[in-house]
């Protein structure tokens, strides 16, 4: 079991109280590096949501002023900072990455707490300068409802925190439903809440059942807005769910990134970006590169200053000094890199770095040997499919105009890089990729004073920036004479 005095409650939080599971029912929460059960968490349901959703309803009706919902904001974003060690430590037991990852997982949660404690004054009433029809036109941004959110498994602090700052920021009462393979970063995370004194209602804690409790969400008419975050096939699901009752969605569902790197390019630079981008969370982010598109003239070259380097990457324990790369979060998770990388071998792919896996001996310990695969082709699992693993697959192309219709060729629009000494090309290709993120010659994700967010089947609407802010607020006009 993981001691902490960030998890003196591991339970869920309702109307400003904590609680466990009307049944009684748990869930255990287990360490993915070692298999040991790490926590043992309320498995909740309908009821618990309906009660959760009806407490975000009452605090709806008391408004908080804008001073106040700052004030919380940076609160919130110094004591993540302050306890990034200790909350790095709990996602590790959890997620498994490195323990310097994770703390910068916590820093970076930080960020935006701090982000839209600057931002709230945008939510102020303004008054239109000039008078249209003679009357006086207010616009107040009001929040748009109780707010569910969802969150994965392979962020468990950020992914939430993107949501919560917007969410509080813009005076919605939450909901928050995280993984069930990680819930322990958002208890840690609302016993840290415990000392803002939010309003009860205003943030509350289901854990456990995703189907009854998405179920409830869907179908409770409080909830006006569902801000998700997790695989395509269930963000189509909320799609379908929500149709019926007019719900707001936010998916951020997702990716196929492609990584392309030009005959021209600094290659030093390029292989840097990609051991950076690639290899974080074990390759299990929606924003690493799937794809590695490099020009022929340089692949040979490319190929070998990667495999170089990701044969020097250690795999192990997260908390152990020196690790690189955590476990998979799970068996399916080592089944489907398997699958990929099988499935490209015996299509004449070679594998230029890592070694067969060792078989786990039952759900956990699933380490993967971080993988370079040469003459990779566009009929290939690991091109068409999210591989969420630590696994490079390099691709030959000959011009700009192949590898920009290769790397369109997805459903998914989340992430792409383009690494190339041509500011002219960049710009010409960067217009037609059809990602809601782009790195020019850098690897770099997200960040939080920018609006983030997919294209086609990665989702619709937008995490960071101002952008991040309209999903949770329901501008409303008033003309007086
Ligand atoms: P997932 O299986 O879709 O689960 C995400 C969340 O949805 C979890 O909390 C899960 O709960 C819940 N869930 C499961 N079934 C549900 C249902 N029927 N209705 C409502 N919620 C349901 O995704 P994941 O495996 O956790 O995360 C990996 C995926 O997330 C990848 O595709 C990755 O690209 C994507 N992702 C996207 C972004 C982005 O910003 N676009 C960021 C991070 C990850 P349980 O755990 O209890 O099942």
């Amino acid at each position: 079991m993981i001691d902490s005095a960030l998890l003196k409650s591991s339970a869920g939080y309702i109307d400003g109280k904590w609680c466990g599971a009307d049944s009684g029912r748990t869930m255990p929460v287990v360490n993915p590096a070692t298999g040991e059960t790490i926590a043992v968490v309320p498995l909740m349901g309908r009821d618990e949501t309906n009660r959760a959703v009806e407490a975000a309803a009452g605090a709806l009706k008391t408004p908080a002023p804008i001073a106040q919902r700052r004030n919380w904001l940076v609160r919130l974003a110094d004591l993540v900072a302050e306890n990034r060690a200790e909350l790095g430590r709990i996602i590790t037991h959890e997620h498994g990455k490195p323990w310097k990852e994770a703390q910068g997982e916590a820093e970076y949660a930080a960020n935006f707490f701090r982000y839209y404690a600057g931002c709230v004054d945008h939510l102020a009433p303004k008054k239109l300068t000039e008078r249209p029809r003679d009357h006086g036109w207010t616009v107040h941004h009001r929040p748009a409802g109780v707010a569910a959110l969802i969150t994965p498994w392979n962020f468990p602090l950020a992914m939430l925190a993107k949501k919560f700052s917007a969410a509080l920021a813009a005076d919605c009462p939450c909901v928050v439903k995280p993984s069930s393979k990680t819930p322990l970063s958002m208890i840690a995370l609302f016993s840290l809440m415990e000392q803002l004194d939010l309003p009860p209602g205003k943030a509350n804690l289901v854990l456990g059942a995703a189907g009854e409790i998405s179920g409830a969400i869907c179908e409770h008419p409080a909830v006006r807005v569902i801000s998700f975050t997790g695989s395509t096939p269930i963000g189509k699901k909320l799609l379908a769910a929500t149709a019926p009752h007019l719900k707001r969605l936010a998916l951020e569902l997702g990716g196929n990134a492609p990584f392309i790197v030009f005959d021209d390019a600094n290659l030093d630079s390029a292989v840097n970006h990609l051991m950076a981008n690639k290899f974080r969370g074990a390759g299990q982010t929606c924003v690493c590169a799937n794809r590695v598109y490099v020009q022929r003239g340089v692949a040979d070259a490319f190929a070998a200053k990667v495999a170089e380097r990701v044969n020097a990457l250690k795999v192990g324990n997260g908390m152990d000094d020196g690790v690189d790369i955590g476990p998979l979060i799970d068996r399916n998770a080592f089944d489907k890199v398997r699958r990929h990388v099988d499935d490209a071998v015996s299509r004449g792919a070679k594998r230029v770095a890592g070694v067969d896996p060792v078989e786990p001996k039952g759900d956990h310990g699933c380490f993967f040997p971080p993988t370079v695969l040469r003459g990779v082709t566009a009929d290939m699992l690991c091109v068409n499919d999210e591989t969420f693993g630590p696994v490079a697959p390099i691709i030959e192309f000959g011009d700009e105009e192949e590898v920009i219709a290769a790397a369109n060729a997805t459903e998914y629009g989340l992430a792409a890089y383009l690494f190339t000494a041509d500011d002219e090309r960049a710009q010409r290709a960067i217009a037609r990729l059809s990602f809601g993120h782009v790195g020019h010659n850098t690897g770099t994700g997200p960040t939080a004073e920018a609006p983030f967010g997919g294209m086609k089947h990665s989702g619709f609407g937008r995490e960071g920036g101002l952008e991040g802010l309209h999903d949770f607020v329901e501008p409303q006009t008033v003309a007086s004479s």
